[in-house]
């Protein structure tokens, strides 16, 4: 069965003061006819993401599955662009979403928006499961009780999410924020490594896990921001990757 996948939008490992910037992978995988995409980012992606999907050759409408890592607004908010697929969670995130789980662990993260619109629509799966041919979910907790990740075996692949934020938490053993458990967190990383020989972060590109616990990018890209803070001097562009 032939499989590849796509980096549709580059995870940003940046934060600011102002608040969550949010800037997550988005994944596109194509497992034999099936085009399945992982998360979906958030609604100032979604120019970007749709310009990305083109020039992948697939039209929202060809997207078969959204799988979504968890429940968090930077991975959910444009999931009601893929209007025919099937979306899906795993039951302990939905559990954790629409149990007031996440208001008990004080989670802002969050969107009651989402909640409102997934609940007629997600469809629920284990932690280890195959939801396409050579494609498999492997639970990751920690960073919220249900996040899941996705195996592509064939390739050496793992979709980690927020298991893993970016290659400097994962090197330092810092956990990500934690609204479920550090030590479920941190064992998260030991899962992640042993998974596959590629991890793709939840805010990061995608680096390869050394034995030793170092951690090697294999994918680079630039990411830019631009500020005009001064009325009466120039547009700057700050490079942040
Ligand atoms: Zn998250």
């Amino acid at each position: 069965m032939a499989m590849d996948f796509q980096i549709l939008l580059p995870g940003v490992p940046a934060r600011s003061d102002r608040g969550a910037l949010g800037w997550c992978s988005v994944v596109l995988i194509r497992a034999g006819d099936r085009n399945i995409l992982f998360d979906t980012g958030s609604p100032g992606d979604r120019q970007p993401l749709l310009r990305s999907l083109t020039e992948a050759g697939v039209k929202p409408g060809e997207v078969d599955t959204v799988f979504l890592s968890h429940g968090h607004y930077d991975h959910v908010l444009n999931v009601p662009l893929f209007s025919r697929a099937d979306i899906l969670i795993s039951r302990t995130e939905w559990d954790y979403l629409s149990n007031g789980g996440w208001q008990a662990a004080g989670d802002p993260f969050v969107s009651e928006l989402f909640l409102e619109w997934a609940a007629s629509r997600v469809g629920l799966v284990s932690g280890d499961e195959e939801i396409a041919p050579g494609v498999h979910t492997l639970a990751l907790p920690g960073h919220t009780p249900g996040l899941t990740g996705l195996r592509l075996d064939s390739l050496g692949v793992l979709l980690a999410s927020d298991a893993v934020k970016n290659a400097h938490e994962y090197v330092s053993r810092t956990p990500p924020p934690v609204f479920h458990s550090e030590e479920a967190a941190l064992e998260s990383y030991q899962i992640a490594a042993g998974a596959a020989e590629i991890i793709v972060c939840g805010h990061d590109r995608p680096f390869r896990p050394d034995a030793d616990g170092t951690a090697v990018y294999v994918d680079q890209w630039t990411v830019e921001v631009e500020t005009a803070d001064d009325p009466h001097g120039p547009v700057r562009w700050l490079r942040i990757m």
